[in-house]
C-alpha cells in the first residue's frame, strides 16, 4: 500500500560521469562566481592543486588542510583563508571530512559550494554538518549547509584503496538502511535506496578483484549519490547514533566503525519493521538483511569486530550508558541492556 508522504524536493543539482572533473570551472561560472578555494586533505593536495590550475582566473587558491569531524580551529583557518584570497564559492575535492569544512566554511560566510567527492561517505547531498569544538562533536540540520552542486567523476574513485572501497560502501549503506524505516521516508528515497542496494551488491564483489574496473566503480558511485540522497532527506535513528557515540566519545575511525556496526544495528530493528529491510535482504542473498550484511563486509575484507578498532571491554558499558541516554526516535525501543547485548555481538564480531 503506498503511504501518504510529504515531498520536499532535491535541492542539488548533479552532474554524473567519467571526466566530469573538467566541468568544475563551467560549474563555478555557472553560478557567476569569479574566485573559488579548493579545498581537500593533505593527502589529496596535489590533485586539489591541479583543479585550481584548471580554474586558472576563477581559482582562489587551496586549502589543503581539511581532516576528519571538522575540528573548528580548522574551519576558522579556512574561513581566515578564503576571505584573504577574496573568494566568493568553495569547491571540496575529496571525502566527507573535506565535504564538512566546505559546509563550515558555507555556514559563515554564504558560500556557494560545488563538491566532487572520491568516497563513498556521502555527505555531499546532505544538510547536516558534523563539528568538533573542545573534543566534542555535534551535528545540526540546516537548508543552508545543503551544497548547491556535486560533481560525481567516477574516474577520481579510481584510486580509492579496497579497504576504504568496502568501508565507505557500507557507510553508505547504513543510510540507506536507516532510510528504509525512516518515519518520513518517502518513494524518493525508498526507490534511490533500493536501486542503491542492488548496485553496490553488483559493485562490491568485483572491485574487492579489481579495484579499477571502470563499471563497477560507476555503479558504486552511483549507488553512493542514491544512498547520501537518502541521508539528505530522512531522519538517521539508532545506527547512526551509536557510530555517532563510537566516534565522539571513543575516537573509532569513521567509516570502519559504520562496517562494524552496520549488521548489528540492522539486526537491533529488523524484527521491528516488518519487512521494510527485504529490499537490503533481497539484494545480499541472505536469510535476513542483517546476516546479508555481515557475510558482504566478510567476503570483502571489512573489519567485523570492534576489538579490532580499538574499543575495549570496560568500554562497553559507557558507550551503552551514552547510546541510551538521549531518547530519540527508533523502530524497536532503546533500552541500554539491549545497547549492551548489540555492542557485545559487534566486539565479538558474530555474525547476527
Ligand atoms: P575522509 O574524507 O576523511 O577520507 C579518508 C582518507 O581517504 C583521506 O586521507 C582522503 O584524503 C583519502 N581519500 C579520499 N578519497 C580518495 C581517493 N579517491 N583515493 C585515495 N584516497 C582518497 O573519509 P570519509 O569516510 O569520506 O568521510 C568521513 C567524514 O565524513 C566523517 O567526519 C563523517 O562524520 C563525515 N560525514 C558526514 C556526513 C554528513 O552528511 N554530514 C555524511 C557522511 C560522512
Amino acid at each position: 500500500m503506498t503511504r501518504p508522504f510529504t515531498f520536499p524536493g532535491l535541492a542539488t543539482r548533479v552532474v554524473f560521469g567519467h571526466g566530469t572533473l573538467a566541468q568544475v570551472p563551467e560549474e563555478v561560472a555557472r553560478f557567476g562566481h569569479s574566485r573559488a578555494l579548493v579545498l581537500s586533505t593533505p593527502q589529496q593536495e596535489p590533485q586539489a592543486q591541479a583543479l585550481a590550475d584548471a580554474l586558472g582566473a576563477r581559482s582562489a587558491g587551496v586549502f589543503a588542510g581539511a581532516t576528519m569531524h571538522t575540528p573548528v580551529e580548522v574551519t576558522e583557518q579556512a574561513v581566515a583563508a578564503y576571505a584573504s584570497a577574496g573568494a566568493d564559492c568553495v569547491v571540496s575535492l575529496g571525502g566527507g571530512s573535506t565535504t564538512g569544512l566546505g559546509k563550515a566554511i558555507a555556514t559563515r560566510t554564504g558560500a556557494d559550494q560545488v563538491v566532487v567527492p572520491t568516497t563513498y561517505a556521502g555527505s555531499e547531498m546532505t544538510d547536516i554538518l558534523g563539528e568538533t569544538a573542545g573534543g566534542e562533536k555535534t551535528t545540526r540540520r540546516d537548508a543552508s549547509i545543503r551544497p548547491e552542486v556535486v560533481v560525481y567523476d567516477v574516474d577520481l574513485t579510481l584510486t580509492l584503496p579496497v579497504g576504504l572501497t568496502v568501508t565507505s560502501a557500507l557507510n553508505a549503506i547504513a543510510h540507506a538502511m536507516e532510510g528504509f524505516y525512516a518515519p518520513d521516508r518517502h518513494p524518493i528515497t525508498e526507490a534511490l535506496s533500493r536501486d542503491a542496494m542492488t548496485a553496490f551488491a553488483r559493485a562490491l564483489p568485483v572491485l574487492v578483484g579489481n579495484p579499477q574496473d571502470p563499471t563497477a566503480r560507476a555503479d558504486a558511485l552511483y549507488a553512493a549519490w542514491g544512498c547520501s540522497t537518502t541521508l539528505g532527506h530522512v531522519t538517521m535513528a539508532l545506527h547512526h547514533k551509536l557510530a555517532h557515540v563510537l566516534g565522539g566519545s571513543f575516537g573509532l575511525p569513521h567509516a570502519e566503525t559504520h562496517a562494524v556496526l552496520l549488521p548489528h544495528t540492522t539486526a537491533y530493528n529488523e524484527a521491528a519493521v516488518e519487512g521494510l529491510l527485504n529490499p537490503i535482504r533481497d539484494a545480499f542473498g541472505h536469510p535476513t538483511a542483517a546476516a546479508g550484511l555481515w557475510h558482504l563486509a566478510k567476503s570483502c575484507g571489512a573489519p567485523t569486530r570492534l576489538a579490532d578498532l580499538g574499543l575495549t571491554v570496560a568500554d562497553l558499558d559507557r558507550a551503552a550508558e551514552i547510546a541510551a541516554r538521549n531518547p530519540y526516535a527508533n523502530p524497536r525501543p532503546i533500552t541500554r541492556d539491549g545497547i549492551r547485548h548489540l555492542l557485545q555481538h559487534a566486539f565479538d564480531g558474530d555474525c547476527p
